[in-house]
């Protein structure tokens, strides 16, 4: 049995509240660890060990905190397959997709090596007589990340890479559900020549979370996560003056245009739809065939895709998703297959049945497929996170322009069609904060930022590119006149250039 405690001060340090939380392997759906739980006390003695730390790195400069970041790049590569393992391991997800996740996290830390770009002010010489302006991004101290569960080395890095990049010192609080991958992740960045200190690991649940909320010292909160707990943390964060940008949960469509081709759609919705076992918050959750035609046309290709969908254990390579994080996690899918089928929903495609041989006991669900959803079912406006597609049959553009806008998430869409006058339209209408254009899942690169708007996103800052720049300094502007020596008197209205 593994026990994770926490990483504080560049070391491992083993749980003292008495409380931890059981680590599953969802695959065989053992309990392989225990991970601790933090209390008040213990959060607030990592930040206060943060807070010393930070001001030396903040006065390292800008590059050698980049050759950090460059050296953690390589030891990532290094330990790819490791890490991977590691994140099926805990997490559920086939080896393939955990290196996705490596991956996309990876991206972001090369975001963050260009960081003395990043952090450059603005100069304006001779805004007056003798006056030049400049301004510069200052960290803005000790700072937190709390993350979910389903990317457990993506969201991390994408956390605390531009803001430890940016001169803070990080608090992590990652899902108490797979710790690690993060633990590792910072194992890493020490071995990579950052101060103790500067990134620190918590583990724990709601007490550690409300600690990070409420303490002095923690300038800035970043949160991904499901809506409620979003909205949550943005309230209270932000009550306590801190700067917050929380990420919830999604409801993503897929809008099937009549011109689509429908081969490339069916393809989209079935990596989109049903990889990661559907706990992907960009994930395709909704179909959108715009006419009874494509929608028939859709359903006769789509059915025999989802009922031959492979599903195997995470170490199977050739399996197209692996089990849920949970056991609870499929007993909550499954619930909303049986709220589904009491609307009156039809439900095309049952993958309540599947049981993995040899893994008996482990947290595995068969691909659902749902026709005939109406927006009023519940099915349709919750998150589900499970291998679970709906199919909202629209009967025009209009109206499948107006499901995604009207709906309380906004977090990504997509569109297929091969009609640019629709395609272009539709992206600049839709009241959605990412959007595709023959593309399932458009999580943008790391050079671009990364958020939802409505009920998928808190906030004004997004996630990564030039936002996490912004989100993790503040801004100073100095104005400053010399030579010093010109002499105009006592000035009593506001000064203004002549
Ligand atoms: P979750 O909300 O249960 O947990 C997220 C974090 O909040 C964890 O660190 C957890 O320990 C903590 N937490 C849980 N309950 C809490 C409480 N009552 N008070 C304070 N903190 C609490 O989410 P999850 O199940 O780990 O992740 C899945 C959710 O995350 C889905 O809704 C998914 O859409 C969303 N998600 C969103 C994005 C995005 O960028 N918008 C990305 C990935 C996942």
């Amino acid at each position: 049995m593994r026990e994770v405690g926490h990483f504080i001060g560049g070391e491992h340090v083993a749980g003292r509240s008495g409380r931890t939380a059981d680590i599953y392997q969802p695959m065989t759906g053992e309990v392989v660890g225990r991970v601790a739980l933090a209390s008040n006390a213990e959060l607030r003695a990592a930040v206060e060990n943060a807070a010393k730390a930070q001001p030396a790195w903040a006065a390292t400069n800008p590059q050698r905190r980049a050759r950090v970041m460059m050296r953690f790049l390589d030891l990532v590569a290094r330990e790819t397959d490791s890490l991977a393992d590691l994140l099926a391991r805990e997490h559920g997800k086939t080896i393939p997709d955990a290196k996705g996740d490596i991956q996309r996290g990876v991206e972001v830390v090369e975001f963050a090596c260009g960081i003395p770009q990043l952090m450059k002010g603005e100069y304006t010489e001779g805004a007056g007589p003798g006056i030049d302006i400049y301004s510069m991004r200052q960290p803005l101290g000790v700072v937190a990340g709390i993350t979910p569960f389903n990317f457990p080395a993506m969201i991390p890095m994408w956390k605390f890479a531009p803001a430890i990049a940016c001169g803070n010192a990080f608090i992590l609080k990652p899902s108490e559900r797979d710790p690690g991958v993060p633990m590792r992740l910072a194992e890493l960045m020490i071995e990579a020549g950052l101060p103790a200190g500067i990134l620190n690991v918590v583990n724990g649940d709601k007490e550690a979370v409300d600690a990070i909320l409420d303490d002095d010292i923690v300038q800035a909160v970043g949160f991904v996560g499901s809506s409620d707990i979003a909205q949550y943390v943005y309230a209270r964060a932000t009550a306590s003056g801190k700067r917050a940008h929380c990420f919830g949960g999604a409801k993503n469509h897929m809008i099937i245009m009549p011109d689509a081709d429908l081969d490339q759609a069916v393809d989209a919705l079935m990596g989109a739809g049903y990889g990661s076992a559907g706990e992907r918050c960009m994930a395709i959750s909704v179909a959108v065939p715009v006419g009874e035609k494509t929608a028939d046309a859709l359903m006769k290709k789509l059915i025999p895709r989802v009922e031959s969908l492979k599903v195997g254990p995470s170490t199977d390579p050739s399996a197209d998703y692996g089990p849920l994080v949970t056991r609870a996690a499929v007993d909550r899918v499954r619930n909303y297959v049986e709220i589904g089928l009491q609307e009156g929903a039809t439900l095309a495609v049952d993958g309540r049945g599947f049981t993995m041989q040899g893994y008996e006991n482990g947290f595995y669900l068969g691909g659902c497929l749902f026709d005939n959803v109406t927006p009023q079912m519940r099915i349709y406006k919750e998150e589900i996170f499970g291998p679970v597609l709906s199919v909202v049959r629209a009967k025009d553009y209009a109206e499948a322009l107006r499901l995604p806008t009207e709906h309380e998430y906004g977090n990504g869409v997509a569109i297929y069609t091969r009609d640019g006058d629709a395609a272009r339209d539709f992206a600049a209408k839709v009241q959605v904060g990412m959007v595709g254009i023959n593309v399932p899942i458009p999580v943008p690169l790391a050079y671009y930022t990364f958020g939802g708007w409505k009920r998928s996103g808190f906030g004004d800052l997004n996630q990564h590119g030039p936002d996490a720049v912004r989100f993790y300094t503040k801004t100073k502007t100095v104005t400053s006149r010399w030579p010093s020596g010109v002499k105009e008197g006592a000035e009593f209205s506001i000064p203004v250039m002549q």
